[in-house]
């Protein structure tokens, strides 16, 4: 380890582990801006920073140990105590009620000129601001202005490596005058995140502490990291549903528009080491080609430099694409996205990965060297302190490019933002119109909803929307409100990559086999609220209104006794529909009730309930749960053969049971429902959908059905599809919406062998004794998007309480 260390320090001071006691070598000359140097030597000594160990009392990136939210607090407010290197502020509270924080790290004499480097970044993010002389007036800027670099940790909290490390890199950053280190600070504005997800900071900790030393050390909790959406924190980057996301898109990416996004993640522990971009295919259109040239040479060196240090089995160009908007808000505002995501060990504890372990990934074989996975790591014990290791290097070799390339970085953003804003040619998209529709004037609060939430998207991801004075175009007339989306506007493309249908291209393995997304293929947000919305390709002229309009809303009308199933193996989509009712003004019940398995197994749940809800979960998991000796016991068994009879009981006695997506067939399968799902046991290469948009139609009039709809959507992942499968029972089910008879069924994503859904059932209720159980064949509350199919699930759950009323 020494020897290495020492090789590496002379050859790359700055990509010395952190972790070294290595003496550290003569600076290398500089070949970026020193001229403020003697402001620089003017801080204070680095003696007086305090390291985290001395505060925490172990080293950041130690075996077993954790540190909880108040203890990173608590290492950010005495580093920035003691250092005139960082500003470290409080931008909000999470879900949970915890600070929400970021540390601005810089010179002395930048952090007090950080009104003068925000207005440069937002003169450089919109040239239409430089008025007729832009470039010469753009120069000037870029010679004045520093890279700015957003590293976030933590928005996946049993990723537990990035938080510890970002303790690692700020005391660096503000105790070190290593030349490479000044020459950072003098550059670059570097805006740290210690977690993007602080309550489940916690959740962790705790968990790994009731844990430690037990059979059960290192697995992970029985409940979500975040309140509402685990893992799907970091789907939220153009739905900001989420006050996490809120927050740091408001009051850090929407302030600094940085150029460079460094997002610190943890994989599985079998796979490469380290990934690094550039991203797999597909890149979504709209990612400027500039965008795509910045990841690609950033992330190639980064893991170039890292490769020539020592480190080990770092891939590129493999498992991670570019796709969904939902984790790259910076990609359609002028920035990289630099994803590292470190192999994982189990939270802080060691493990051994065998080298026959390794399995196999999209893009690379970790047991075979290729192009993009140069150099094989042979195995062996694998521990947290590798992991801050590779974070911690990565970071700064990512900090290092940032700073020699200044100067590039900023005329990069300045051509995004020039591109952007240029007029556009004929047959381009000119403008999107969003009419304003009789039944959103005077409809009902989830029209409202759904309005509101689209224009707050757009607004809070910078776009202008001009709301304008009735006009006509193309013989058709549009009323006052009418809101119109120019695509010559700085953020004009994200706008256009979630008003726009995407066809997701299709990618197949050499057996013919679709690659799948890494993430989902759809996410067009008209089609998925159920609002209409033209596309323009000619320019022209309309009015503008600019008083304001206020629509109301928010009754909280119904609060029904409404039970939501929670297992022990955590749903995102328990978490979904949860956030879905508590944050809806149609319910005045913001605190849903969670049905446990224990409770679930002891009945009588008619008694309290009048619906429930079985989230979009895996038969096998709701049924067994967490197998015995896996988890601690009181977490293992699932609902088991007594939560099924007491469920039945429920129905029976006449209690809504509404199940989403797979959950569907855990009921059909239970209680022996006279319906069977089409796609089961289909090939991929015969029937695949991995997350899109498909068209439905109302099948009859039906009372959870709004009078005004006809046909909808269904958002469609791992779905089921249903048809009656015994004639004799089938008075007992009613088709209330069903896949077109002629037509195929894709609006926007991938679909392959669509012609197995024709006709056949997306949503049905059956009845069983007095009551009932709704089948959704699809996720109708969609990661808090598909608001067009909001009301079926809500009058689901509404209609439930109306006999009891
Ligand atoms: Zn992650």
């Amino acid at each position: 380890m020494l020897t290495r260390t020492l090789t590496i320090s002379l050859l790359f001071p700055l990509l010395l582990p952190l972790t070294a006691n290595a003496q550290r070598k003569p600076p290398q000359k500089s070949t970026v801006d020193t001229t403020t140097a003697t402001a620089i030597d003017a801080m204070r000594p680095a003696a007086s920073v305090p390291s985290p160990e001395s505060i925490l009392g172990f080293r950041p990136g130690d075996d077993r140990k954790l540190a909880n939210w108040a203890e990173v607090l608590d290492v950010f407010r005495k580093l920035d105590a003691a250092s005139d290197r960082m500003m470290f502020e409080e931008l909000g509270k999470t879900t949970m009620g915890a600070p929400f924080v970021v540390a601005t790290i810089s010179a002395p004499e930048n952090l007090r000129r950080l009104a003068e480097y925000k207005d440069i970044q937002r003169q450089l993010a919109d040239p239409r601001t430089l008025g007729p002389r832009a470039d010469r007036k753009a120069k000037e800027l870029i010679a004045r202005g520093k890279t700015i670099v957003l590293i976030t940790c933590g928005v996946h909290s049993t990723e537990v490596g990035s938080t510890l490390s970002s303790m690692l890199i700020a005391h660096r950053l503000l105790s070190s005058n290593e030349p490479d280190v000044q020459d950072i600070l003098r550059n670059t504005i570097v805006l740290l995140v210690p977690s993007l997800n602080p309550d489940g900071v916690d959740i962790v900790k705790r968990w790994y502490d009731k844990t430690l030393g037990t059979p059960y050390e290192g697995t992970t909790p029985p409940e979500l990291y975040h309140k509402y959406v685990g893992h799907d924190n970091n789907r939220d980057w153009y739905a900001f549903t989420q006050i996490e996301t809120q927050l740091t898109v408001d009051k850090i990416h929407n302030v600094w528009h940085p150029q460079i996004v460094h997002d610190i993640h943890q994989q599985g522990q079998f796979g490469a080491r380290l990934f690094v971009p550039p991203y797999m295919k597909p890149v979504e259109p709209n990612v400027p080609a500039q965008i795509v040239e910045g990841y690609t040479e950033l992330g190639n060196h980064v893991a170039g430099e890292m490769r020539a240090a020592g480190f080990k089995g770092i891939t590129t160009d493999s498992s991670y694409d570019a796709w969904t908007p939902a984790r790259a808000y910076s990609h359609y505002h002028g920035g990289v996205r630099i994803l590292s995501e470190t192999a994982s060990a189990k939270l802080a504890t060691p493990i051994t990965v065998k080298f026959d372990d390794r399995r196999p990934d999209e893009g690379y074989d970790p047991r075979k060297t290729s192009p993009n996975f140069p150099d094989l790591w042979t195995g062996g014990e694998w521990k947290l302190r590798n992991i801050t290791d590779y974070m911690t290097t990565a970071a700064f070799s990512l900090m290092k490019h940032a700073t020699q390339n200044r100067a590039r970085w900023l005329q990069r953003f300045y051509e995004i933002g020039k591109e952007a804003v240029r007029p556009r040619k004929p047959g381009e998209v000119y403008a999107f119109i969003i009419p304003l529709l009789d039944a959103a004037r005077d409809g009902s609060d989830i029209e409202h909803q759904k309005w509101q939430r689209l224009k707050r998207i757009l607004a809070f991801g910078g776009v202008t929307l001009d709301r304008a004075r009735r006009f006509t175009l193309n013989g058709r007339r549009y009323p006052d409100e009418t809101l119109i989306v120019r695509m010559a506007q700085p953020y004009g493309g994200f706008a256009k990559a979630l008003l726009e249908v995407q066809r997701y291209p299709d990618l197949r393995d050499a057996s013919g086999n679709p690659i799948p997304p890494y993430d989902v293929t759809a996410h067009t947000l008209p089609l998925l609220m159920g609002i209409e919305v033209k596309t323009v390709t000619t320019p022209f002229a309309y009015g503008r209104l600019t008083n304001d309009y206020n629509w109301g809303g928010g009754h909280g009308v119904f609060s029904p006794r409404l039970a939501l199933y929670k297992s022990h193996v955590p749903s995102m989509d328990e978490g979904w529909t949860r956030w879905a009712i508590e944050s809806s003004p149609e319910f005045s019940d913001k605190s849903v009730h969670s049905l446990l398995d224990a409770e679930a197994r002891t009945g009588n749940l008619r008694a309290k309930y009048d619906a429930i809800i079985l989230p979009d979960q895996s038969p096998r998991l709701i049924l067994e749960g967490h197998k015995k000796g896996t988890m601690p016991d009181e977490y293992t068994g699932g609902l088991g053969a007594e939560g099924v009879k007491a469920l039945r009981e429920f129905v029976e006695a006449g209690g809504t049971l509404i199940c989403l997506n797979k959950a569907s067939n855990f009921a059909v399968e239970q209680f022996k429902l006279p319906v069977r799902d089409v796609t089961a046991g289909l090939k991929r290469t015969e029937f695949y959908v991995p997350g899109s948009i498909l068209r439905t139609e109302i099948a009859s009039a039906h009372p959870i059905v709004p009078g005004w709809m006809r046909k909808s959507i269904a958002w469609v992942e791992d779905s089921p599809a249903f048809e009656v499968s015994d004639a004799r029972e089938a008075s007992r089910v009613r088709v209330i919406a069903r896949y077109p008879d002629n037509a195929d069924p894709l609006l926007s994503g991938w679909l392959l062998g669509g012609e197995k859904l024709r006709g056949k059932a997306a949503l049905v209720e059956v009845t069983m004794g007095k009551g009932r159980v709704y089948l959704f064949g699809f996720r109708p509350q969609y990661r808090g998007q598909s608001l067009a199919t909001y009301p079926l699930l809500f009058n689901a759950i509404t209609r439930s309480g109306e006999s009891s009323r």
